[in-house]
């Protein structure tokens, strides 16, 4: 077979793909009789299939990543020029559109002040870790070294940011796991199990972090890792107060607060960053898919000074934070992401994510009068769920194989949605919706009377 001609006939590249891709989070069996759906191409909101249909991607990418939406010739053409300069420099050396990039950024999170470059978020949240692991070392005689993370929080794929995932189902059969990773309770008010609701249940939900780090032993306790709303689990938004409180625990006992921004950094929630709703002051905030929107693969951590000193010591040569990643050094992934942020600054794409997010709320809330299986409607800017019950007083949750069946149906339909699937068993019924922050009121009203369609369908 002749390989470098392959023929982009539709046949031949599915056939190809089916013989050979392994997709990710995939069982494979069903491809056996159906054919596996290939995307080839998208402009704005819109992308197109190999057989030509169009659909509206209401989940930038599958997975709320291609914030500034589909065919941004200018962020093409930067990385472009930058590659054809200079494509790659790794190790110690820095880069021009690195250097630009991290003045750019910190500029938008005051109070952090130094930008580590890594490839994806789970790898960003390892660099994390690792900071806080050999801090711990440096500092504290390796005893403060514990991670706390909370139940239906997701960190990534790797096998120490599993250790650090609250979502049974991404991590059965993956043990062991790497000790020293410690869970705390989730923050759903939905789901309060004593019937407490607002501050009183965001004080009892910080109580229980308290709590765990008390029976620890605080003096054990590296940092808390900690989604500023939780995605994939759910689209969980703590209630007012939980920030504060939890913000006052990691002061109160000299604890690191980690915020994982990795689908909510970058305009999704309608501010730069997630924790920027809340007023909360993170130590080490970590980055990926939306800051080049999935044009070039790149992912940050960023820290505050404090913990940029704290491996500043040419005394012990071992006290440099010795972490690596190759293509850290890839120029492609800063010269996308500062054309990323000059089109979200220039377009008002902040603005437009929180007004179209009130939008989208509301056809939801719309949607949850005329559908009693909606129990729950949340979210905050471009970023929201809908938790599908089906009784409004138990909250028993509906089936996931109704759920899956809701997403194939909108799919049908040409509406690509999402579903909180293989996050938690029993609880992957949760409808998400994450378009790109170019999303406008028509777009998210033929998103939400597919839904409603959809709905009617499967669950009557
Ligand atoms: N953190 C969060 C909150 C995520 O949702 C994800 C991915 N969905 C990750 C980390 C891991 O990112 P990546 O897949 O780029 O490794």
């Amino acid at each position: 077979m002749d390989t470098l001609s392959f023929s982009n006939d539709p046949e031949h590249v599915v056939e190809a793909d089916r013989a050979h891709v392994w997709h990710h989070l995939s069982q494979h069996k069903p491809y056996e009789t159906v054919d596996p759906r290939i995307i080839v191409e998208g402009k704005g909101l819109r992308v197109w299939d190999i057989k030509g249909k169009e659909h509206i991607d209401a989940v930038s990418g599958g997975v709320w990543t291609v914030n500034v939406g589909y065919g941004r010739e200018r962020i093409g053409k930067a990385i472009a020029d930058q590659v054809t300069k200079m494509c790659f420099f790794g190790g110690t050396m820095g880069t021009i559109p690195g250097a630009q990039f991290s003045e750019m950024l910190i500029d938008k999170m005051p109070g952090l002040d130094r930008v580590y470059y890594a490839n994806s978020g789970s790898e960003a949240n390892e660099k994390a870790f690792k900071m806080v692991r050999q801090i711990s070392h440096k500092h504290h005689g390796g005893k403060k070294h514990k991670i706390l993370y909370r139940e239906r929080d997701y960190h990534g794929t790797t096998i120490a940011t599993l250790s650090a995932g609250g979502q049974e189902e991404r991590n059965a059969q993956y043990g062991p796991f790497t000790p020293g990773f410690v869970a705390v309770p989730h923050c759903l008010e939905y789901r309060s199990q004593d019937g407490s609701v607002g501050e009183e249940y965001a004080e009892k939900a910080a109580q229980a972090i308290e709590d765990v780090i008390l029976a620890e032993g605080a003096d054990t306790i590296g940092s808390l890792c900690l989604e500023p709303i939780t995605a994939g689990g759910g689209i969980i938004v703590p209630p007012k107060g939980y920030w504060d409180r939890v913000q006052e625990i990691c002061k109160k006992y000299d604890i690191l607060l980690h915020i994982d921004e990795v689908v909510c950094g970058v305009g999704r929630t309608g501010t730069w960053f997630g924790y920027q709703q809340f007023g909360v002051q993170p130590d080490i905030v970590t980055m990926a898919k939306g800051v080049a929107s999935g044009y070039a693969a790149i992912s940050c951590c960023v820290t505050t000074n404090a913990v940029f000193e704290m491996f500043k010591d040419d005394t012990d040569r071992m006290s440099y934070f010795r972490d690596i990643s190759t293509f850290g050094g890839c120029t492609a992934g800063p010269a996308a992401a500062i054309e990323n942020m000059k089109i979200i600054e220039e377009e008002g794409l902040l603005a437009n994510s929180t007004a179209m997010g009130v939008h989208l709320k509301d056809n939801l809330h719309g949607l949850m009068e005329k559908h009693r299986w909606i129990g729950d409607v949340r979210g905050m800017g471009l970023f929201a769920g809908a938790e599908l019950v089906t009784d409004r007083q138990t909250k028993e949750p509906v089936d996931e194989k109704q759920v899956a069946a809701i997403v194939a149906d909108c799919m049908a339909q040409g509406i690509v949605i999402g579903a909180t699937n293989r996050s938690l068993p029993g609880f992957n019924n949760t409808l998400l919706f994450a378009p790109a922050l170019i999303a406008t009121k028509d777009d998210l009203d033929q998103v939400t009377d597919a839904v409603d369609q959809a709905i009617t369908r499967v669950l009557g």
